[in-house]
């Protein structure tokens, strides 16, 4: 039975991956941080199928102990602080859990076992201030946030030590993916629950920030076996994994508004407090490489996944309601 760690498991991707390789045979293991009270919601479906060891990015005794432990044959680090707006209100700490983690796991994969393959979790973020539309692998890097700064740093410093000590050392480069799993601070989940909770009367208006932007986005379930596969290739490399098509926030709030028999106009309101300091305007991501080498594609469009979002969403509010 092949062995996998995944780092950041109680997260949204964490959580998908982990279904998926105990669909493919796994024996999963997750790393999750202490904390004075546990979430371990996303993961509560399959918390008898998996092994949760204690563990911090911020701290490379611990990783060193858990990779001495077990012999693994995978691991994933899917762990960061991920949420944009926090990075500009705690640069520092994003900067060591999202990028010098990334250098703590690989140093531990160094010395514990060089053999162990390796999935960083790099991100369309990198593009920020776009060079060229659409992104691809070779497109040059222009972060907008400490976030996407950080994550240039962790897709970096993974092409490094493939390329200083021959790990089998992959990046992902994922455009937003989401799900009804995705936390509730991120604009499409954040749309589809307001759509929800307006609908059943529980809110009457949703506040957003910058309509304009437009994000290449799919569903995490997908995203989450492309990242499987570039671990089963006889050779690391980077891979953008994306739709190809993109869509606005103001598109977002269209589709969600209208599955409900609503016009979005009549609720969303806009609020300076969600704007950011910098932006990133468009993002579109090229994932031919991804579906030539890795045979991948993404199976849930873009109507279908606001759909299911906001089904869950609705279900969620009836319950609350
Ligand atoms: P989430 O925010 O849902 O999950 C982040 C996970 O990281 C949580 O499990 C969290 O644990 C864990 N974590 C945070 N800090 C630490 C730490 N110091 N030590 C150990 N674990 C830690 O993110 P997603 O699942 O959406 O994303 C997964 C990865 O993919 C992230 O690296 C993200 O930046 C990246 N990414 C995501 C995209 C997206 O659209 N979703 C797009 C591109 C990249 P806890 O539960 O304790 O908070
Ligand atoms: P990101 O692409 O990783 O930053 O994912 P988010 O879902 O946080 O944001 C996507 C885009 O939605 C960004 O361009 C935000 O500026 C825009 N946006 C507009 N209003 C909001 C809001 O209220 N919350 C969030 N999170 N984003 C918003």
């Amino acid at each position: 039975m092949p062995q996998a760690l995944i780092t950041g498991i109680t997260g949204q991707d964490g959580s998908y991956l982990a279904d998926f390789l105990l669909g493919q045979g796994y024996n999963v293991f997750g790393m999750v941080r202490r904390s004075s009270t546990v979430n371990f919601s996303r993961i509560q479906h399959i918390q008898d199928k998996i092994t949760l060891l204690s563990g911090d990015l911020l701290d490379l005794g611990s990783l060193i102990s858990i990779l001495q432990e077990y012999e693994f044959d995978e691991v994933y680090n899917l762990a960061a602080q991920s949420f944009v707006p926090t990075s500009w209100e705690q640069p520092v700490f994003t900067g060591e859990v999202t990028a010098l983690g990334v250098t703590r796991m690989l140093e531990a994969i160094r010395s514990v076992d060089k053999g162990i393959r390796f999935y960083q979790a790099s991100s369309s973020e990198m593009f920020g201030k776009v060079r060229e539309v659409p992104q691809t692998e070779r497109t040059p890097f222009y972060p907008r946030s400490p976030y996407g700064v950080a994550k240039v740093y962790g897709h970096w410093i993974t092409v490094n030590y493939r390329e200083s000590y021959g790990l089998h050392a992959s990046s992902g480069i994922l455009f937003n993916h989401t799900s009804p799993r995705r936390g509730l601070e991120f604009v499409l989940r954040k749309i589809t629950r307001g759509v929800a909770r307006i609908k059943l009367g529980l809110e009457k208006e949703l506040r957003l920030g910058n309509l304009d932007p437009q994000r290449d986005i799919g569903y995490a379930g997908d995203y989450v076996r492309a990242m499987w596969m570039m671990l089963q290739q006889s050779a690391p490399d980077d891979y953008v994994v994306a739709t190809g098509e993109t869509h606005s926030i103001r598109e977002m709030c269209e589709q969600a508004f209208g599955f409900v028999g609503l016009d979005w106009q009549e609720f969303v309101v806009q609020d300076a407090r969600f704007i950011r300091p910098a932006e990133v305007d468009l993002l579109v991501g090229d994932a031919s490489k991804a579906r030539r080498t890795l045979g991948w594609a993404p199976a849930v469009s873009f109507p279908a996944l606001v759909q299911m979002m906001v089904d869950n969403d609705l279900a969620l509010a009836q319950q609350e309601g």
